[in-house]
């Protein structure tokens, strides 16, 4: 297909603001990028009418900046015009394709013989689709000294073959800024239209392959059972699947057993391990060539952070025997192996530099909880029990060894009972974790998606100062703390409430709840120093408080409830932090939780 028939469809689509015109004009354009060679043209174009020259899995970029496209620019358009003459129509036009489309680049046609490129001079400058991908190939690869003249000089011999709508999209594409109206979803179903193939069958085949170019490529030439056949490739990073916000009382609604696991609190990583090599897709036999490895590490937009993570290189080295793709979480620690803030993981991401002594500084250690591929053998269809198994095999060395000594492992539990839940949960903030991750036990894995199946828990938008009026002394190694601690609210107007169940006597106070989890044995003794001395009555375990102590807690919800006095109940209710800044007189009313409860 020749650049100039693409620039002409793109003029067409940009121009056609329907989107379901815009599907049959973006079907016929990959109909008619059909050449007879394998489908290369197809792909090339099924990437372009996006924006894109590279398959979105690539790390590949073209490496070049504006002002060497304006230089290139300036350079096709004569000797009379500069790179600045070209910034300040930019200024004046505001969009650099309608800046390449303004000037005209025949006269430095003869040029182009220098510049490596075909001078057949047929009225254009007979510029096809593939050329273009070569050259961009080309530029891309261009590395080390010279290499940004050698990316202008490139660019020149391309500008100076084309057209003015052909120079339109060829510096759009160039800068990444297509801008016709055609998104993943247009291209995804018009691969459906063009090749005659169910639009899910496309988008399954995206997923596994997060290359736009290479589906409509099979598409073409294989149809329907091409785009089934084709499966993740180890070293080619998948999207990952993301979390929405949700609660512990919405996924026990929502699903029989909520699978339950620890949060972390670091940065996403895809690792892909194998140990004969890994391959890569022959389809793309350029990125094979330098992208080739046998362990790869990648961010959560597929960027290849595998440099700047050599401890996960070296875990992945040390654990793993058979190809997997795993999906996991880096996460910070100190010299104790004690988890750090989000922030400290952040320094040691996308470190090119000083790599070796970012990880003096600070260390990372890898966590997996998903296991996408194992042994040959894609697992995004299979449930998340079955996907968990399979990756407790996989970093299982020993078979003897129980789930909680496998390292690298993220632990699912399985449960109904929110007590047990509320028990992760505190287990997870004394280890230094972000809090809950709750997650549909059935579901399959699905990349890029923001789905219901995996959710975080919700932090609260909004907390309560309740006054301690009670507590218990703990069992066991918490014997010497109090903990379940009973929070109260004001009741502003004074009228007394039921007291069913409750020692204290209303004192304008009325129970809301207890509290038990989210504290660490560090806290709790200093909560037990705190609240000793206003210890009013004890009765067994349980104590009575004097109203002094205010909390600060979080909570999913807010029931009617004949349990506590104030008529209400906060469900799953957190501990926050004391507010040492007010006074029992400061906190809460039943008044608030009513309208809290709306
Ligand atoms: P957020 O970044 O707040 O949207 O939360 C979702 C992120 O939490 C995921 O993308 C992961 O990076 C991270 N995460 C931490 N622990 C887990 C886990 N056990 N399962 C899934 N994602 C987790």
């Amino acid at each position: 297909m020749e650049f100039a028939t693409f620039a002409d469809r793109a003029a067409a689509i940009e121009a056609e603001p329907a989107d379901l015109e815009t599907v049959a004009r973006v079907a016929t354009l990959l109909e008619d990028a059909a050449d007879g060679d394998g489908g290369r043209t197809v792909a090339v174009v099924a990437r372009y009418v996006q924006g894109r020259v590279f398959p979105a899995w690539t790390s590949r970029t073209l490496d070049i900046g504006p002002s060497a496209c304006y230089e290139a620019i300036a350079r096709a358009a004569g000797t009379n015009v500069s790179p600045d003459d070209v910034e300040d129509r930019l200024a004046e036009v505001g969009e650099i394709g309608d800046v390449a489309a303004s000037y005209d680049f025949g006269g430095q046609r003869g040029l182009s013989a220098f510049a490596g490129g075909d001078d057949s001079a047929n009225g254009g400058g007979g510029l096809t689709v593939p050329e273009v991908d070569e050259a961009l190939y080309e530029l891309a690869a261009a590395e080390g000294s010279g290499s940004q003249d050698r990316k202008v000089d490139l660019l020149f011999g391309l500008f100076n073959r084309c057209s003015s709508d052909e120079a339109r999209y060829l510096a759009r594409l160039v800068l990444s800024e297509m801008r016709i109206g055609v998104g993943e979803g247009t291209v995804r179903n018009a691969i459906g239209e063009a090749f005659d193939v169910p639009v899910e069958r496309v988008e399954r085949a995206l997923q596994v392959s997060n290359d736009y170019g290479e589906v409509a490529r099979v598409a073409r030439e294989d149809g329907r059972e091409g785009l089934d056949a084709m499966t993740l490739e180890v070293g080619r990073p998948v999207q990952a699947m993301l979390a929405q916000a949700g609660t512990v009382t919405g996924a026990l609604e929502d699903w029989d057993e909520a699978g339950v696991e620890w949060k972390y609190d670091g940065a996403r990583v895809q690792l892909h391990y194998d140990p004969g090599g890994v391959a890569i897709d022959g389809a793309d036999a350029t990125v094979a060539a330098d992208d080739a490895g046998e362990i790869r590490v990648f961010s959560r937009n597929m960027e290849d952070v595998t440099d700047a993570l050599p401890e996960v290189v070296e875990f992945a080295d040390e654990h793993l025997a058979e190809p997997a793709i795993l999906d996991g979480e880096v996460v910070a620690v100190d010299d104790d192996g004690e988890p750090l803030p989000f922030q400290e993981v952040l320094k040691r991401f996308r470190r090119k530099h000083d790599v070796a002594k970012a990880r003096e500084d600070v260390a990372v250690r890898p966590v997996f909880f998903d296991c996408l591929h194992a042994d040959g053998e894609d697992l995004l269809e299979e449930p998340l029990t079955t996907r968990h198994e399979r990756l407790e095999a996989v970093l299982r060395e020993d078979s003897e060894r129980e789930p909680d000594e496998v390292e690298g492992l993220s632990l699912l539990w399985r449960t109904d009972d929110p007590d047990e839940i509320e028990r992760i949960d505190a287990d997870a903030l004394e280890a230094g974790h972000e809090g809950l991750m709750l997650k549909d036990p059935d579901s399959t894995y699905s990349p890029g998606r923001r789905g219901k199946h995996w959710r975080k828990r919700k932090p609260d938008v909004e907390t309560l100062d309740c006054v301690v009026t009670g507590a218990e002394w703990g069992e066991g190694r918490r014997a010497t703390f109090l903990g379940t601690f009973e929070l109260s609210v004001r009741d502003g107007d004074g009228e007394k409430r039921r007291s069913a169940g409750s020692a204290v006597e209303p004192r304008n106070l009325e129970t809301v709840g207890k509290v038990a989890t989210g504290i660490t044995d560090e806290k709790l003794a200093e909560l037990t120093e705190l609240l000793e001395p206003h210890v009013a009555s004890e009765d067994g375990t349980r104590v009575e408080l004097e109203p002094a102590v205010v909390f600060e807690v979080g909570y999913e919800e807010i029931q009617t409830s004949p349990t506590y006095s104030s008529g209400y109940a906060l469900r799953f209710p957190r501990f926050v932090g004391v507010r040492s800044d007010k006074d029992p007189a400061d906190a809460d009313t039943v008044e608030r939780l009513e309208r809290l409860r709306g």
